[in-house]
């Protein structure tokens, strides 16, 4: 299947989509991403994208924050979003990949005094957890606070901190890393923010425990509220609330929301997917593929009928 990419302000097969060595990002971090999903509806032939709106409202704060000109609209995002992936035709679970970035091909630690630039690509991708449940482990690197690196924003240089703590977990034996805040409570996974239920609550940490504020976490307590009336308690948590949780699960974009089983070689619960777990699932799923009326405006359509 032919693929594009939107690149330089047109849509180019996405083989011709390069940029050069000397591109500031690539030595300095200095570029931020969006993910945002495309969920497959084989009934009605229809892709669906989740809460387009929000993902490009995320990458215009980054913006401000990485001083970067991104010379569009967020609904012109959106539009050009939706004309790329019918261009593609995908016809299953895609991820979407914008990147807005400091483009000159100039060396120097700096913001500003650099162009910008903007692209997006899309690939068809299924589960990014492959598992149905998680074995995690508390990585040993921390998740770095506000006056470090905003976490709060999707800048490609923070997710070195990311990528160690994933290579770490997964060459010890696990499926996900959950870090700390630099005070030493839990934030949130190497992609994923965390929940757990506590008293048939949900316990989530909050902004200032260094996590980034996910789309899908905001999804979940939404749903948690108005589909099975359980209120969200953000508060900052221990590590060792994690081993006595009753249940526990991440939310991301790409992981969706997949359960924790164990976390240092503890069983959450039985270690088996827990209720709570279960029922939000079904009705996340539902919502994303576009099949609970009541949730469409999350949901645009790519294909026209
Ligand atoms: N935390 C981190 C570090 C992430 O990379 C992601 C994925 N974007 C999330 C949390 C979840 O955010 P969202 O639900 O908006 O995808």
């Amino acid at each position: 299947m032919p693929s594009y990419a939107y690149f330089h302000n047109e849509f180019v097969p996405l083989s011709e989509a390069r940029i050069g060595i000397m591109t500031h990002c690539l030595h300095y971090g200095t570029a931020l991403f969006e993910g945002i999903r495309g969920n497959w509806n084989s009934k009605q032939k229809q892709i669906y994208l989740f809460r387009l709106e929000e993902h490009y409202e995320r990458l215009h704060n980054g913006c401000r924050v990485l001083k970067i000109n991104l010379p569009y609209a967020i609904d012109e995002l959106c539009r050009i979003t939706v004309e790329l992936i019918e261009r593609c035709g995908f016809q299953e679970d895609i991820y979407i990949r914008p990147v807005a970035y400091k483009s000159s091909e100039d060396l120097g630690v700096r913001l500003h005094n650099l162009d910008d630039d903007f692209f997006i690509f899309a690939i068809p991708w299924g589960r990014y957890l492959d598992v149905d449940k998680a074995k995690c482990g508390v990585s040993s690197w921390r998740r770095p606070s506000d006056n470090v690196i905003p976490p709060q924003v999707k800048v490609t240089g923070i997710y070195v901190n990311n990528a160690l703590a994933k290579t770490e977990a997964i060459e010890n034996g696990f499926d996900e890393a959950i870090m700390l805040s630099t005070d030493g409570h839990i934030s949130e996974g190497t992609g994923e923010n965390i929940f757990l239920v506590i008293d048939g609550k949900l316990v989530t940490p909050p902004s200032y425990s260094n996590i980034l504020m996910g789309i899908t976490r905001n999804t979940v307590i939404e749903l948690a509220r108005n589909e099975l009336g359980i209120e969200t308690i953000e508060r900052q948590i221990d590590r060792s609330e994690l081993y006595i949780a009753g249940e526990c699960f991440f939310t991301g974009t790409a992981a969706h929301i997949t359960p924790i089983a164990e976390v240092d070689h503890r069983k959450i619960g039985d270690g088996e997917i827990g209720e709570i777990t279960k029922r939000l699932q079904r009705i996340y799923f539902e919502v994303i593929q576009g099949n609970n009326p009541k949730y469409l405006d999350w949901c645009t359509p790519v294909y026209k009928k």
